[in-house]
């Protein structure tokens, strides 16, 4: 499915973004991404012309290397990535969050050392927030920076942190003690994938995409007094920052994914004949897919609507927004890629037509960043002010 829809309502530059995206992913496409999946292998030419491109930076800011537009752009072209085979999960990561959080409050050291290679893909870095232990529940984070010296120290384990082995730093959620109360809170790290301490180890998923994810152990990593992003006070605030524009790509992601199995699928129905109509003209087929086309586009809006809620600066809006735009597209993916190898049949399953692997890249959208579990609870407490339930 292209994206008719939306035209209206989208200016004429996010259009013609959309088209230069999808022109330059269909030269890949999902025959390569594929490919590349299977043997493990990063799609770096594919990451390196969209970063000469100007499409990885295009949120970052000018004087950074960066295009200078917004979170809204960045969404779009990880949609239009994604709708052409080729979803871009670092993106979600690296410019994204990374590059989110250290534009906004990083040093201006750690903006001339970063942005550029973030923003033409030169350079790439990971995420790390999830903890074993933890899991949903952030607070109960236990990765902890302690002070030595001038220098920080920092210990602590996380898993599931995707694409390391192909980033140049991971950008880490600690701890820090607060002097006065004792109390942890958290902070920002930046840990180049080299220190010595800094140990990971992949974690064999059922997943076909370019990037693994990853264990991590950190023991007594040494790190100098400019590791910390931003004020060792503000790191909720500055965490906030880069989570809201994660649940927006999030969104992009998973809608790419959609658009992709829904333009399969029906391609699909419109040409396979066996009785003496393409399976197509059933009603059982053809509503199903009309409703996932519903669903997806809804979805879209959505995430819009956060997307530009966060570009202006609502914060609080757009937390709520992102929340629900991640979760509708989610379930949007979800729903989508079941009708979509469904309608296959048999070749629903094969490796030919791709669906098959969708199904679990799909599910990736339903349970990170947050789950849709977690996003009930939000709305559930924030949005319609029910009592807090766990
Ligand atoms: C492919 C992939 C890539 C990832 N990449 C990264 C990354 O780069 N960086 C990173 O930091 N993390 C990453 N994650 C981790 C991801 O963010 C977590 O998996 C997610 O936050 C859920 O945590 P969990 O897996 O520990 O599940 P749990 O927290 O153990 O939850 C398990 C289930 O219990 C439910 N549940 C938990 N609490 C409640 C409650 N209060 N009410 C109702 N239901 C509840 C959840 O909804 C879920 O269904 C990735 C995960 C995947 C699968």
């Amino acid at each position: 499915m292209s994206a008719p829809l939306l035209n209206p309502v989208e200016p004429e530059d996010h259009q013609a973004l959309r088209r230069a995206v999808g022109d330059l992913a269909r030269r890949y496409g999902p025959e390569y991404f594929r490919r590349k999946a299977r043997a493990g292998e990063p799609v770096d030419e594919l990451w390196a012309e969209a970063g000469k491109a100007g499409y990885l930076g295009v949120s970052l800011p000018v004087e950074y290397g960066g295009g200078g537009a917004g979170i809204t752009e960045l969404a779009i072209v990880l949609e239009e990535f994604g709708a052409a085979g080729c979803p871009l999960l670092m993106m979600i990561v690296s410019p994204a969050i990374c590059g989110t959080v250290i534009a906004r409050y990083g040093t201006e050291q750690q903006k001339l050392a970063w942005l550029p290679g973030l923003a033409d893909g030169s350079r790439r870095m990971a995420f790390g927030i999830t903890e074993p232990d933890a899991g949903s529940n952030s607070h109960r984070l236990t990765t902890t920076a302690r002070r030595d010296g001038e220098d920080w120290l920092l210990t602590g384990r996380k898993v599931f942190i995707s694409g390391i082995d192909h980033a140049d730093a991971v950008l880490f959620v600690a701890r820090t003690e607060d002097a006065r109360t004792g109390r942890l809170k958290p902070a920002l790290f930046v840990v180049p994938r080299e220190t010595p301490g800094f140990e990971y180890r992949a974690i064999p998923m059922e997943l076909l995409t370019a990037e693994k994810q990853f264990q991590v152990f950190l023991d007594d990593v040494r790190l100098p007094a400019e590791a910390l992003v931003g004020a060792e006070d503000a790191g909720l605030e500055q965490l906030f920052a880069g989570l809201n524009p994660e649940r927006v790509m999030t969104a992009a992601f998973a809608l790419g994914l959609a658009r992709q199995a829904l333009a399969t699928a029906t391609d699909y129905a419109r040409t396979r004949t066996v009785w003496d109509s393409p399976i197509g003209a059933h009603q059982a087929i053809a509503h199903p897919l009309a409703q996932c086309a519903i669903e997806i586009e809804l979805a879209r809006l959505m995430m819009l609507k956060a997307a530009q809620l966060y570009d202006q600066g609502h914060d609080a809006a757009a937390g709520e927004a992102a929340n629900m735009a991640k979760y509708a597209a989610a379930e949007a993916a979800c729903h989508t890629v079941d009708q979509a190898v469904h309608t296959l049949g048999g070749n629903g399953l094969t490796q030919e037509y791709g669906l098959a692997a969708l199904l679990t890249a799909t599910r990736v959208s339903r349970i990170a960043p947050v789950s849709r579990e977690m996003i009930l609870n939000y709305v559930a407490q924030h949005t319609l002010g029910l009592p807090r339930s766990y």
